[in-house]
């Protein structure tokens, strides 16, 4: 059954040139043009990728995509942002946001839809997990639901309890990916080639990225990380204490 992809653009002119490119690769394209209403026809649509723009006339597509990932139905779908300035590139990908990826205006639609097929090629790995438990240190990974939990004693609670981290599915898979191999230390490239596979586009700066928005989630101080270390002049080492 093919991929469906839902684009938010308000530009008519270059949606549709995105719609028949999408459709020329096979996917089933729905456009929404950003106005109200626009996140509950995404949730009825439900589509596995969206591609969003920034610039929207009613909510930009920050706001959008924060309620996307505030819970439900598309918390955990990928959000390709379209960006007109690199200076947005860094929202894109924080914490506050949520995007797992963004592409650059002017762009050629032929990468978008390289893109888009990465990272649905991932979403497709990850939903045949090889083993559906993982337990590291304080944390526990139910792969087959992809849910992440952490022991953590959260004030006033006096004693450590199982505390489910909501993570994005690039933070889930990078997160995966350090438990299961503790202790040794990784370079950027290395983490691009392990977690993110076949996407060419994405650089190391995005690394960077993804590791800060982990800390945050999981570091009871993300300035001094006692999990995920960072190994000066190489790149980051996971320790399960
Ligand atoms: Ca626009």
């Amino acid at each position: 059954m093919s991929k469906k992809v839902a684009v938010v653009e308000d530009e008519a002119e270059l949606a549709s040139l995105i719609e028949y490119n999408l459709n020329r690769g096979g996917f089933q394209t729905r456009i929404f043009t950003g106005a109200d209403g626009t996140f509950r026809d995404l949730e009825t649509f439900q589509p596995d990728l969206i591609v969003l723009d920034v610039m929207l006339p009613g909510q930009d597509g920050f706001e959008l995509c924060r309620r996307i990932r505030q819970g439900g139905k598309l918390a955990r779908t990928p959000v390709i942002f379209l960006t007109a300035r690199s200076d947005e590139v860094d929202r894109v990908l924080g914490l506050e946001i949520g995007g797992d990826d963004y592409i650059t205006k002017p762009f050629s639609p032929r990468e978008l839809v390289a893109r888009i097929k990465a990272h649905l090629r991932r979403s497709d790995t990850e939903s045949e997990p090889r083993q559906t438990h993982l337990t590291m240190g304080p944390f526990r990974i139910d792969v087959a639901a992809r849910r992440v939990f952490q022991s953590k004693t959260t004030p006033p609670a006096t004693a450590p309890a199982d505390v489910e981290i909501e993570l994005t599915s690039t933070e889930f898979k990078l997160l995966e990916f350090f438990l299961n191999h503790p202790g040794r230390a990784w370079s950027r490239e290395e983490l691009l080639r392990e977690v993110w596979g076949e996407q060419h586009f994405v650089t190391p700066r995005t690394v960077d990225v993804h590791i800060r928005r982990l800390r945050e989630q999981i570091e009871s101080k993300p300035d001094e990380p006692a999990f995920l270390v960072t190994v000066r002049g190489f790149g980051y080492r996971f320790e399960a204490q």
